[in-house]
């Protein structure tokens, strides 16, 4: 687990492969404007506390392992393990680009993003590597 970001490379695409529009994925048919960025705004699956604003982040393909999500009255006895790769994220570079946001502690040198809310998650992931990059998971959010 902790080896999560041993990759350096997020390794969109092979290199063989044309160049394909990101726009075109199935599961972001709708959310992704022409420059790659969110058309709607992305909101707490749960509570509806707004993450983050239209074009506030840009479209992104990476392969994270992402802890299942848990309800927050479950306060012990986290299942190890329990978790799904998600391909689709939404890129964030500035971490004040967030309307609101929370954060778990720290999973090795990974933190998860949560609802500053209701703290439903882990909707999204950031490594402490790269300062820079939060990623936020297309279906552990809503879109409006
Ligand atoms: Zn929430």
């Amino acid at each position: 687990m902790a080896a999560a970001c041993a990759e350096m490379e997020p390794a969109a695409a092979p290199p063989s492969s044309p160049p394909a529009p990101v726009a075109a994925s199935p599961g972001s048919a709708g959310l992704v404007c022409a420059q790659g960025r969110n058309l709607k705004a992305v909101l707490c699956q749960r509570c509806g506390s707004r993450v983050l604003l239209p074009g506030a982040a840009t479209f992104a393909r990476r392969e994270l392992l992402l802890p299942a999500m848990r309800k927050k009255a479950t306060a012990d006895g986290d299942g190890d393990g329990d978790g799904d790769v998600l391909q689709e994220h939404w890129l964030v570079r500035d971490m004040f680009s967030f309307e609101n946001v929370g954060f778990t502690r720290d999973v090795g040198n990974v933190k998860f993003l949560v609802c500053a809310d209701c703290e439903a998650g882990p909707i999204g992931w950031h490594c402490l590597d790269d300062k820079d990059s939060f990623y936020v998971a297309l279906e552990r959010v809503a879109h409006e």
